[in-house]
């Protein structure tokens, strides 16, 4: 079989997605989609898992900063009274401790998910990163509403409600850090698709 039909990605439905009882619905529309599940696990993540999960590297973590403060101008908030700065690079790390509780708060379910461009496409079923602003027919747009404006005053993570890989790189990184590094895919011909 030719590999662009085994393109991998990694997903973890997150604690908004589990508590809100998504779980079937996230796998059926990837499934429907012509995507396979060739991984799959309910669990715990510790602390620290959670923390080597997301990028430690300084332009990641200002890249959230700044688009933190993109938000603050939008709206004409004043990020100085919610953060006492206005530094791309002091608020990022803020917003990453957000991340790191709200992905502890309850179980994730893990999975690696394979098909034809299965990266973007995965993506583009679960929609833009900001809810409110995904649209209908997504997975975002259709069970959630979330913005950073309400989020970052209340100081915590944009809930919504899945991760998804943004490139085959990350998503090779984030399958073995998730499933190490034999992860235990399945392989089955998918009915009418890989035959
Ligand atoms: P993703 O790849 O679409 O999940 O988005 P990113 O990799 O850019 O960000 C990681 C996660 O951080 C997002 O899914 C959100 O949960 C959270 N997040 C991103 N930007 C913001 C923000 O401006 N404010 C808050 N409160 N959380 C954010
Ligand atoms: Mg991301």
């Amino acid at each position: 079989m030719s590999a662009l039909k085994k393109e991998q990605t990694f997903v973890l439905i997150k604690p908004d997605g589990v508590r809100k009882g998504l779980t079937g619905e996230i796998i059926r529309r990837f499934e429907q989609r012509d995507l396979k599940i060739v991984a799959i696990e309910m669990f715990q993540p510790t602390r620290e898992q959670i923390d080597n999960h997301y990028p430690k590297d300084s332009a990641w973590i200002t890249r959230l900063g700044e688009k933190t403060l993109a938000t603050y101008q939008k709206y004409n908030l004043d990020a100085e009274s919610d953060f006492g700065t206005t530094e791309a690079a002091k608020i990022g790390p803020e917003i990453r401790n957000w991340l790191i509780n709200y992905m502890i708060s309850a179980p994730l379910v893990r999975m690696v998910v394979q098909g034809i461009h299965a990266v973007d496409v995965v993506r583009k079923i679960a929609g833009p990163t900001m809810p409110y602003l995904a649209d209908m027919g997504t997975i975002r747009g259709d069970f959630s509403i979330d913005s950073p404006a309400i989020a970052n005053k209340e100081k915590r993570a944009i809930a919504n409600i899945l991760h998804c890989s943004e490139t085959p790189e990350e998503a090779q990184h984030e399958i073995n850090h998730w499933f190490g590094k034999n992860p235990p895919i399945f392989d089955y011909r998918r009915f009418g698709v890989d035959e």
